[in-house]
């Protein structure tokens, strides 16, 4: 009945698990989720009140495609300001979220049989939407023992004749890794000789914990301009998921394709969403940094807690907000033999809502969001603690 393009697309894992979770609680059950890929915070005031604003003034009407000039012109601005890099707004396209923003892509540039390169653990959407256009996504596995880092020379490994492009993801979902510099910079140099499109999705671009240099839009378009596309989300950095507002900066003639995409499929990203957006990316950022501290208050107390145990190892990670930790020392042939086993027994067992690292081509590990709140995060690990220890063949019968 469907289309032969879905026949190897996969449903969202970590919808599943937020499904299940929403489950649960419906049923009653006093549910930690841990599974949130969003803020929990509430959108910033003065953001809300441009969305406010715009719909008394009767700004409910189709835009332009390509979402509005002054919108686009405040994203070249921010990235001038952030990175340096000069975009004209014939470069830049609002989307229905960084999905949307990466969906475009794909869209305009794999043909069946393209291979695409990217990294794993990944986010899901991102082979999927591969997947979807008929083309073969290659994956760069990267591990734990160096902290998830992509290294260029892996990524040029996996350059062969078919290969259309590649597709960064950093700050990175589910491992918050970072890319090095040097790295991109390799990547770009390769990817220009090569004459391959490079992708950064920079969904977690404000996200980062450290001042560390990570300037990927100015080394790609020193290196690349003519063949990079950035990625970008407003729903991470000013909590506005719900609100669905993202972006493309990519050369004159790919945003042009994007726009023939957009103008025949959602067309405009919803207006009030623009003027909100607009306020966002213009105002004060003062609201980005008081939740990346708070992040970090988070990440630092759920790493030290849940790495207590010995079965659980994680590296702290440098951005986003997920702790993606290694749970193969506590799995077994014969019980919990699965990290989805493991995330399945801990729902059942103590209403822990974790995403297995199955769906994100790392199984053995969990991803746990720290988007909660702190009070959540320390019932969350007590329970994780007690579930642990119960896999603990010595603890198993021990009296307690
Ligand atoms: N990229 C990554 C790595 C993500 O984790 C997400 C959201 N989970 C997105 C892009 C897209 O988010 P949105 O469509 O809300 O901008």
């Amino acid at each position: 009945m469907l289309a032969k393009r879905l026949a190897n697309v996969s449903v969202s894992a970590t919808l599943k698990v937020a499904a299940e979770a929403d489950r649960l609680r419906r049923e009653g059950y006093d549910v930690v989720d841990f599974s949130a890929g969003e803020p929990d915070f509430p959108t910033p005031e003065h953001v809300k009140a441009a969305g406010k604003a715009a719909i008394d003034a009767n700004f409910t009407r189709y835009t332009v495609a390509p979402g509005i000039p002054e919108l686009r012109q405040a994203i070249c601005a921010r990235y001038q300001q952030d990175y340096g890099i000069e975009v004209t707004p014939a470069e830049v396209l609002m989307t229905v979220g960084g999905k949307q923003a990466l969906f475009n892509a794909a869209l305009a540039l794999f043909d069946p049989g393209d291979e695409v390169i990217t990294h794993a653990p990944y986010w899901p959407t991102i082979p999927e939407q591969v997947k979807l256009m008929g083309a073969v996504p290659v994956i760069v596995q990267t591990n734990s023992s160096d902290g998830f880092k992509v290294h260029a020379d892996a990524v040029m490994a996996a350059i062969s004749p078919r290969t259309k492009a590649i597709i960064l993801n950093s700050p990175g979902n589910p491992t918050g890794a970072l890319i090095d510099e040097d790295d991109a910079a390799a990547i770009a140099d390769a990817a220009a000789a090569e004459g391959i499109w490079v992708i950064v999705d920079l969904c977690y671009e404000r996200l980062i914990y450290e001042s560390v240099p990570h300037n990927l839009p100015k080394i790609l378009f020193d290196r690349l301009r003519d063949r990079t596309v950035l990625a970008g989300s407003a729903s991470k950095a000013y909590a506005m998921t719900g609100w669905r507002c993202g972006w493309t900066i990519a050369p004159k003639a790919l945003t042009a394709a994007f726009n023939v995409i957009q103008g025949q499929s959602t067309s405009n990203i919803t207006s009030i969403t623009q003027k909100a957006a607009l306020a966002a990316i213009t105002g004060s950022q003062d609201a980005v940094t008081t939740m990346l501290d708070e992040y970090r208050v988070r990440r630092d107390n759920i790493h030290a807690w849940l790495t207590a145990d010995p079965g659980i190892r994680c590296v702290k990670p440098s951005g986003a907000f997920y702790l993606f930790a290694d749970v193969s020392g506590l799995l077994s042939a014969e019980g919990v033999a699965t990290s989805a086993d493991f995330a399945q027994a801990l729902l059942e067992k103590e209403h822990v809502v974790v995403t297995p690292g199955e769906g994100f081509d790392a199984p053995g590990y969990i991803r746990i969001s720290y988007a909660t709140s702190m009070e959540q995060l320390r019932e969350g690990a007590t329970r994780i603690l007690r579930f642990a220890e119960s896999l603990r063949p010595a603890s198993a019968g021990a009296s307690r």
